[in-house]
């Protein structure tokens, strides 16, 4: 059985980050009839609503003249890439007041939540959205120098912003911040956790912020140590998919669990247990897995645009 790639994976963008240090270049693309923005306000995306409920919608892409009073000195606009041959850029629209909502971009489209518009959108765009709004938000977050408290500015077309104190000049680049995300399994069962937050019936796989100066195997044996008390062997890596809320990067595993008895630490889960392969495939089965369909009393598992779910599903129906 296939199931859809994790959401915001496969980004259909060529970043062509050779093109970020040609100042002169950057210049002209921002003003080049081709070039497409997408505008982010309030790190919505603005989306065009398809007009059946079963058709994917798309990004609201704006030509450069519709988004000209937004792209500036001081602006948050990131060179995402190329597309089609064309310069694909991302553009903070937050400044868009109430006076603005007869303007063309407000007419364009809606301005939408990333993860909740992601599973309506067509394949691989997803990818561009966490790619935009994961960049605008680390500008919106990073205006002052670290090092010296002074203002910094963008450069490279977004992907370093530099110290305005010539006596400090500390350069400063977007950040991914890395989590694990591990199915334990011990024969022909695969350990999965309850947080509090969870819907009925519910549960994932175990996962946990990786610490400075850790492996990916050393995070994957503390976090299942630390969340339910289960000792882990070897660590097999699977898949990554971007989380971009508001720069995690899942990294997927398996881990080989060399001991039963559980200990959960109360404090991140309420509830762990251990499940056969055929409670999961009954699950997985069924199509009440949207969650909406409160006649399911079994177990529910992650749906199919978190990585949670593909560790699960290749697992029980043994697609390594
Ligand atoms: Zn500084």
């Amino acid at each position: 059985m296939t199931a859809p790639r994790p959401i915001f994976s496969d980004n259909p963008i060529d970043r062509a980050s050779h093109l970020r240090m040609d100042d002169a270049w950057l210049a002209d693309s921002l003003i080049d009839p081709q070039t497409r923005y997408v505008p982010f306000r309030n790190l919505n995306a603005l989306i065009v609503p398809s007009e059946r409920p079963d058709a994917p919608m798309d990004i609201g892409w704006q030509a450069p003249v519709n988004v000209a009073e937004f792209v500036g000195d001081g602006a948050i606009c990131v060179f995402l890439g190329l597309m089609d041959g064309a310069p694909r850029y991302a553009v903070d629209v937050s400044s868009l007041d109430d006076k603005h909502e007869a303007s063309e971009l407000a007419r364009a489209g809606r301005f939408m939540e990333v993860r909740r518009v992601s599973t309506r959108l067509g394949f691989g765009i997803p990818a561009i959205l966490a790619q935009g709004r994961s960049m605008i938000d680390w500008h919106k977050r990073h205006q002052f120098c670290s090092t010296c408290g002074t203002p910094s500015k963008s450069s490279q077309g977004g992907y370093l912003r530099l110290c305005t104190n010539d006596a400090c000049g500390a350069q400063h680049f977007p950040r991914t911040d890395p989590v694990v995300i591990m199915l334990a399994t011990r024969s022909d069962q695969c350990l999965l956790g309850r947080q509090p937050g969870f819907p009925p019936n519910m549960f994932s796989a175990l996962a946990g912020f990786m610490e400075p100066g850790e492996t990916i195997a050393d995070a994957v044996r503390r976090e299942v140590m630390e969340e339910a008390g289960i000792k882990v062997g070897a660590v097999h890596y699977r898949d990554t998919q971007p989380w971009p809320f508001p720069s995690s990067l899942m990294i997927g595993c398996r881990a080989d669990a060399e001991s039963e008895e559980i200990t959960i630490d109360g404090q991140e889960l309420e509830e762990a247990r251990w499940f056969g392969r055929d409670e999961i495939i009954a699950s997985l089965e069924n199509p009440a897995i949207n969650l909406e369909d409160q006649k399911w009393q079994g177990l529910t598992v992650p749906p199919p645009m978190a990585i949670a779910h593909h560790l699960i599903r290749d697992w029980a129906f043994d697609n390594d």
